[in-house]
């Protein structure tokens, strides 16, 4: 098909060509002396994307997934009761590794399309006086259902009832897009992957770990060999690696920090914020059609969540989307399939690129015989953006 792929998952995300041409780099000497520098600058630019200066960021040849197992290996011991609500495949995949990995898991079943019931996880909290709850787990941003919790509310229900569990937040489709607090939210370890918002190719998973944990890691019981944190902080502290790691991820994880930090963090959320409103505009007000969060304070500002009305199919409109015009949205997942289709709006985008997405989502729904008038979203989406 000529043009190219309009790539609007919720990740992969685009990867700049600046990031590609970082990358394009012979392999090196993993143990040669040069190889610290370059350690150095992925782990300590990591570091305000984290917002710490007490954590230790860490990378694993993995994806976001590894990095779940490596929370739960590190720091808990076999066995150990865990907290974890469950409103959207993500959260649903990560209770279910925790069973599988035979630690005991409180679910709070929470409907998909809300996020974390604070209130629910409080009086868990409270009900447990004699701190069988070894740690509280959130999933900050819900790739599937495009809903945003807040983990400062959950920190403060912990604080609020003396509770020490430790917390272990999933950023995965929230760092370097949605504002995350590692050292202000006191989260113990922290989830992430390079292929969202670190606008990079899937293959590095990325973990941020509290002192806290760290020391948990010491003595805690679970197995784990190569997700270990202790020798990967040991091997790094002088800028190496326990085994082989991948220089090109990290040449290409070196520019993309660079351009997170050139363009500024805080200008980084707000570029999410505004895109994401755009979006909501032109499904909301233009295609007149709703979301799956369900309430304001859910929005997602990585990726909206478009319910489509009984009796259409969202795969078919998913598969016209790309069979036809080329654009790539995302599938509703397990419970939501064929309900929903999702479009990402997070890493390396602007209102163009945006907009592309949303003509040919609205042509691909069209096509399936929607409801919706012509233009209606790309004008919602236009008219939102010149407004703000
Ligand atoms: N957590 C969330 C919120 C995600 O969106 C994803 C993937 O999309 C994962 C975890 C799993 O990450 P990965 O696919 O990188 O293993």
């Amino acid at each position: 098909m000529s043009g190219r792929n309009f790539l609007f998952v919720p990740g992969p995300t685009n990867v700049p060509d600046r990031v590609l041409r970082a990358m394009s780099v012979a392999s090196q000497d993993h143990r040669s002396p040069d190889f610290p520098a370059l350690t150095r600058a992925c782990l300590d630019g990591l570091k305000p994307v984290f917002k710490t200066t007490t954590g230790h960021p860490i990378l694993f040849p993995s994806s976001g997934t590894g990095c779940w197992e490596a929370a739960l290996t590190n720091c808990l011991d076999a066995g150990a009761k865990v907290l974890i609500a469950r409103f959207g495949q993500f959260s649903h995949l990560w209770a279910d590794m925790c069973a599988r990995l035979g630690f005991e898991v409180e679910v709070l079943d929470t409907p998909w399309g809300d996020g974390a019931p604070v209130d629910r996880y409080l009086s868990a909290l409270e009900s447990d006086p004699q701190h069988r709850i070894k740690a509280v787990l959130v999933c900050q941003n819900e790739t599937a259902t495009g809903v945003t919790s807040d983990v400062a509310a959950i920190r403060a229900a912990l604080d609020s009832v003396k509770h020490p569990a430790l917390l272990f937040v999933d950023s995965v489709s929230a760092l370097a897009s949605i504002d995350f607090r590692m050292d202000e939210w006191r989260v113990d370890v922290c989830i992430s992957g390079s292929q969202k918002g670190l606008m990079l190719p899937a293959g590095l998973g990325l973990v941020c770990i509290s002192q806290k944990a760290l020391e948990l890691s010491k003595r805690a019981t679970s197995r784990r060999c190569y997700f270990d944190f202790g020798d990967m902080v040991a091997a790094n502290a002088s800028g190496y690696f326990p085994y082989t790691p991948s220089l090109q991820m990290m040449c290409a994880l070196r520019e993309s920090l660079s351009m997170l930090a050139e363009e500024g963090l805080e200008n980084v959320f707000r570029r999410h914020s505004y895109l994401a409103g755009g979006t909501r505009a032109a499904v909301m007000q233009g295609w007149k059609l709703n979301l799956c969060a369900t309430a304001t304070k859910w929005y997602s500002d990585t990726v909206t969540a478009v319910m489509v009305p009984a009796g259409v199919d969202a795969a078919a409109v998913i598969a016209r989307a790309y069979l036809r015009y080329n654009l790539s949205l995302g599938a509703g997942l397990s419970k939501v399939a064929g309900k929903l289709f999702r479009i990402g709006h997070l890493g390396d985008l602007n209102e163009l690129m945006l907009l592309g997405a949303i003509a040919g989502a609205e042509m691909a729904m069209l096509d399936v015989g929607m409801n919706i008038e012509p233009g209606s979203g790309v004008a919602a989406a236009q008219s939102f953006w010149r407004k703000n």
